[in-house]
């Protein structure tokens, strides 16, 4: 690890004012062994643990938004939020073990935008909009390619925002070291219509066409039982070859649109 200077924002103001290579900390759980390892080097660190308008969740007007600090522990356990999306709290509780459900955050994971990671599937699976220091971004807009999304410098995630749909279901193939997804697949029924996200699959989470005209059609997992993605742009690594990949987004699919409630 390289010196660094640590700085502790007491708002997003202060957060805002970062320059040069600085670098914004969530939980550290990803950024601290990034620079442990020496895959980055910043001169400073800005830490937004101390910013409390960051941390919280608001359910209501058919919405559920949940702060960028927020951390899975506090969403997979949060009852209005059991209520509103099971679904987003079932994959909240599937995220890791313990020490990182209680120290990750959402801002920081999808930020991050790890293509094996499991918010991705719900921010793009559930039609969220994220919030910025600057400005509001769709989801569909938001995740842009592998460790990629559509922030720029400077700018802060302040809060996501899901509208809750009339059903929704996650299901995933988890690493059974990281729990990390090697498959995950999220599907809902919102007001605009059908989704289906699919993580761990491929460089970059994405959504599935033939899928969610199937379930149109008819909300049933027999719908997407016939439907495959082809593995040629899958991930191949010694996980899973790219061809089980592609047989796990059928089957997870399969499984989502049977849990979802
Ligand atoms: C052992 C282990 C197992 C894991 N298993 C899973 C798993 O099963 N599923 C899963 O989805 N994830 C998993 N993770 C990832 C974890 O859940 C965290 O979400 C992820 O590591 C990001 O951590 P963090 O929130 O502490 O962000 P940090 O590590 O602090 O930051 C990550 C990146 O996001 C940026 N950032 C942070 N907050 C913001 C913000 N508000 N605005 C803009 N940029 C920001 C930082 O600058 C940094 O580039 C695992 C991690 C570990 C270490």
């Amino acid at each position: 690890m390289y010196n660094f200077e640590y700085v502790r924002a007491a708002s997003l103001r202060e957060a805002e004012n970062i320059g040069g290579d600085a670098v914004l900390m969530a939980g550290g759980m990803t950024l601290i062994p990034t620079i442990k390892l020496r895959l980055a080097s910043p001169s400073q660190v800005v830490d937004l643990g101390g910013i409390k308008d960051l941390v919280g969740i608001k359910v209501a007007g058919g919405t559920v938004s949940v702060g960028a600090m927020t951390t899975h522990a506090a969403v997979a356990s949060d009852k209005a939020v059991a209520k509103a999306i099971p679904a987003l709290a079932h994959l909240a509780d599937t995220i890791g073990d313990p020490a990182v459900r209680n120290r990750g955050t959402i801002g920081g994971s999808i930020a991050n935008n790890d293509p094996a990671a499991d918010y991705p599937a719900a921010v793009l699976g559930l039609g969220a909009t994220i919030k910025t220091n600057k400005r509001e971004i769709a989801a569909d807009n938001f995740f842009t390619g592998l460790f990629e999304t559509a922030l720029v410098e400077g700018e802060i995630i302040t809060q996501v925002s899901f509208p809750t749909p009339s059903k929704a279901g996650y299901s995933k193939f988890p690493n059974p070291a990281s729990r990390y997804a090697i498959v995950g697949v999220m599907v809902a029924k919102t007001k605009d219509g059908v989704r289906v996200a699919v993580t761990g699959a491929g460089g970059c989470v994405f959504r599935v066409p033939e899928m969610e005209q199937a379930l149109v059609s008819k909300w049933s997992p027999e719908s997407v039982a016939s439907i495959s993605v082809s593995p040629t742009d899958l991930n191949s690594d010694i996980h899973a070859s790219a061809e089980y990949r592609a047989h796990l987004v059928t089957v997870m699919a399969k499984r989502a649109v049977a849990a979802a409630r």
